[in-house]
């Protein structure tokens, strides 16, 4: 049987942020992952965006993690070369009811400790954003968007030239506990499977990591740790408004996620999503019926948008962990020696801000392994 010091589930980008913190460290890893290449699911799923941590509760892991992970995030871009944009957001009232919750956000956005954010007046809106309708904004200096797919690439070569390997096309498919820690199964497409022996073993299954837990023998439903998905579309604004918009442009949150917003890419490409709906089967398909709901979200602060601007894009999937109608749920991190099981991490319902905290959660992660 073949041995490994520590294995991850996952070549997301968690999963490969951890996996790059370790072997930078001169830690010996192995990645597990199903699909055919890095990042096949949320991680090349979603708004890109480098979020600067406004909305979390005090003290949550997702608060403290993106206040952190976007500092690491924009110097680890820096001294890599990975593409990203720091464009600022603003998050627009349309009345003044709006504008409380706006002063709310501000609120926690300061005690959380994010950076570069201030109140602005409509005419300063509309000097900053000419074609956004709204009464006044909240700005937001430090949010930007990377190119995540630049940002795994970085990841997955910094890991295997440091000889630790990434074995894709690998499905982990059981795991047994032994004396020194954990015999996974692992299938490749062709029907063959082997055993792999670990010390160590981090679930950063995404959509997924429930079962993975599950798979170990962790009583999931008692733990807390069941997912409940939660689907993401985005539609693409008409190429023919390129360059109207600079800054990423959100409405006020809701409680299941941060509303239907504006998304200026690094080419400056516009799309608008994501939305937000509970499902029961894992697809990505985007319902073309959706487009009105688009639309009237849309409009309210893009005083372009025709309805015959916007056609289907992508789609993403949120691992949730707040079920529908339930309050907010923190990202679950954790050593599991308590529950039994010495050398294994969970990584739980990391949804957003998962892409900009990734660096920060490496860091958490290796912490909890080797303090
Ligand atoms: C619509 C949407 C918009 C978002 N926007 C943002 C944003 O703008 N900014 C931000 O910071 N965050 C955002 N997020 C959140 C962010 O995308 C996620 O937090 C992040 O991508 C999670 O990465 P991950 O590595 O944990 O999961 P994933 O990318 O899902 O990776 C998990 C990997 O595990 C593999 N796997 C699972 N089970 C097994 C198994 N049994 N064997 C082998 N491999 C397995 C999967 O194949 C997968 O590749 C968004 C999410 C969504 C859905």
């Amino acid at each position: 049987m073949e041995k490994a010091d520590i294995v991850i589930i996952g070549a997301g980008v968690v999963g490969l942020a951890v996996g790059a913190e370790l072997v930078k460290a001169g830690k010996d890893v192995i990645i597990i992952e199903r699909n055919n290449g890095f990042g096949r699911e949320t991680s090349s799923r979603n708004s890109e965006v480098i979020h600067a941590g406004l909305y979390y509760p005090s003290e949550s892991l997702k608060a403290k993690l993106c206040v952190e992970g976007n500092r690491k995030l924009y110097q680890l871009c820096n001294e890599n070369n990975i593409p990203y944009k720091k464009s600022g957001k603003i998050i627009v009232a349309e009345s003044n009811e709006e504008e409380e919750k706006i002063k709310q956000v501000l609120k926690q956005g300061t005690e959380n400790g994010a950076r570069g954010l201030r109140l602005i007046s409509k005419s300063e809106l509309q000097s900053l954003e000419p074609n956004i309708i709204g009464e006044m904004g909240l700005l937001s200096e430090e949010t930007g968007i990377v190119d995540t797919h630049k940002l795994m690439s970085f990841y997955e070569h910094f890991i295997t030239e440091k000889n630790s390997i990434i074995s894709y096309n690998s499905t982990l498919t059981g795991v047994t506990k032994s004396q020194s820690g954990y015999i996974l199964n692992i299938s490749e497409p062709d029907g063959v499977s082997f055993e792999l022996e670990t010390s160590i073993l981090i679930n950063c299954a995404g959509l997924d990591c429930d079962k993975v837990a599950s798979m170990i023998g962790l009583d999931i439903e008692k733990l807390g740790y069941t997912l409940s998905p939660c689907k993401g579309e985005y539609f693409r604004v008409s190429g023919r408004h390129r360059g109207k918009v600079s800054h990423l442009i959100y409405p006020v949150p809701t409680k299941i996620s941060l509303g239907l917003h504006l998304v200026v890419e690094l080419d400056g490409g516009l799309k608008l999503g994501p939305n937000a709906f509970y499902v029961d089967e894992l697809n990505y398909n985007v319902d073309e019926g959706h487009v009105e709901q688009f639309f009237e979200s849309g409009i309210r602060y893009l005083n372009f948008l025709k309805r015959e601007d916007l056609s289907p894009d992508q789609s993403g999937i949120r691992p949730k962990l707040q079920k529908p109608g339930e309050v907010f749920r923190d990202f679950i991190i954790k050593d599991e020696r308590d529950n039994g099981y010495q050398g294994l991490v969970n990584l739980i319902g990391i949804e957003s801000p998962g892409l900009t905290a990734a660096p920060a959660i490496a860091d958490y992660v290796f912490k909890l392994l080797f303090n």
